[in-house]
């Protein structure tokens, strides 16, 4: 085999190589049924077993809270920024929304489409460059919902700690940082995200949720848009997309085998501190874009002194075979994607070439 590339993409993203040599070998002919996955209806016992376990695999890594259900849906997060406010901001209700950065300020425009929506607290102030404290947050009675995103995969800082909402389900986008590190799923209503980041190929948004927020959607709305219409369905409404599923459950057995979420979370902290360390002790030739307290251990972002060593730093980074390490056009600068799936050894060898590239520039 070729060597595999040093693959930083914010996504889709690196996934486990066991991961990938295992679909190799079951590809064309699944436990030996003759067929691949793919080929297979989602109606018969060896799909059906596949989806139920990625299921239970999931819920497992949480502990298996009781109430909880985890849906299968398509369209991406992007669906879910429609589909949350349209199934649960009903009449004379209004849903806070917290600006961390681009991805939490789509989310909030979707739900402003759909209803009352007001911002709960907002870093836009601080240039995005951290997540606003939600300790002692008020929230007026006829809230629907909270929602934050965990994670802002592209200005680069995270939440660690989530707050007490009280009875007002708290929602989460955590499509770049889900199953990074453990979190306590009890204090959420939902969390979603689409899976080609931290949980397989695209083409599949996991949803996990308690079961009240989807036993009910409003009305009028069209079925395949209601969340009550794929939870009765137990996410067989309509065809699945059955192999992206499999493919997830693959990354879930991943996941466990590297000691569940505390295992994963040794290894990222290993990850994100290595590069963090680097930008740190380079004396300012590498600026971190967050704030320290807010920075994320998925997407590590930062900038050099002038746009044109920016620039020469993607252009020898590529040369020496590191994908993906330019930062998104709203933000610029570097941004190195770090997933559960991306391994030290990339990570210590990005931070190696940008040692050597201080040293040739500084
Ligand atoms: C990538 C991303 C999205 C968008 O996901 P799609 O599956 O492309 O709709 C939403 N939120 C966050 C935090 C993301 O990182």
């Amino acid at each position: 085999m070729n060597k595999r590339a040093y693959n930083f993409n914010a996504g889709p993203a690196a996934l486990p190589l066991e991961v990938l040599q295992r679909a190799q070998a079951e590809f064309v002919d699944y436990k030996e049924t003759g067929m691949s996955i793919m080929e297979m209806s989602h109606r018969g016992a060896v799909y059906e077993s596949v989806h139920k376990e990625a299921q239970s695999r999931l819920l497992g890594l949480f502990g298996n809270p009781s109430g909880y259900k985890v849906l299968f849906l398509q369209g991406g997060a992007s669906t879910q920024f429609a589909m949350i406010p349209l199934n649960l901001l009903t009449e004379g209700k209004t849903a806070g929304y917290v600006r961390t950065g681009s991805w939490a300020d789509k989310a909030l425009k979707e739900a402003k489409l759909a209803g009352e929506a007001f911002v709960a607290a907002s870093s836009e102030a601080a240039g995005f460059r951290e997540v606003p404290d939600l300790a002692g947050l008020e929230l007026p009675e006829n809230t629907a919902y909270l929602h934050l995103t965990s994670n802002e995969t592209i200005e680069g800082t995270a939440y660690f700690t989530y707050p007490d909402t009280g009875n007002v389900p708290l929602i989460a986008d955590m499509s770049s940082d889900i199953l990074s590190r453990p979190f306590d799923l009890q204090s959420f209503g939902m969390v979603y995200a689409g899976a080609q980041k931290n949980l397989g190929p695209s083409g599949v948004t996991v949803v996990i949720a308690r079961e009240e927020l989807l036993e009910q959607s409003p009305k009028h709305l069209p079925t395949i848009f209601r969340y009550d219409t794929h939870y009765k369905n137990d996410s067989l409404y309509n065809t699945p997309p059955s192999f992206s599923i499999y493919m997830v459950n693959e990354v879930l057995k991943w996941i466990e085998e590297q000691g569940g979420l505390q295992g994963i979370e040794q290894l990222n902290r290993k990850k994100a501190g290595r590069l963090y360390d680097t930008i740190d002790q380079s004396g300012g030739f590498y600026k971190g874009f967050a704030n320290p307290d807010s920075r994320s251990i998925m997407n590590v972002t930062f900038r050099l002194g002038t746009e044109e060593l920016e620039k020469q730093f993607i252009k020898e980074s590529e040369a020496a075979g590191f994908i993906g390490l330019k930062g998104h056009r709203s933000v610029g600068g570097l941004r190195a994607s770090i997933y559960n799936a991306v391994p030290y050894e990339a990570v210590d060898a990005l931070a190696q070439f940008m040692e050597e590239f201080q040293r040739k520039n500084g």
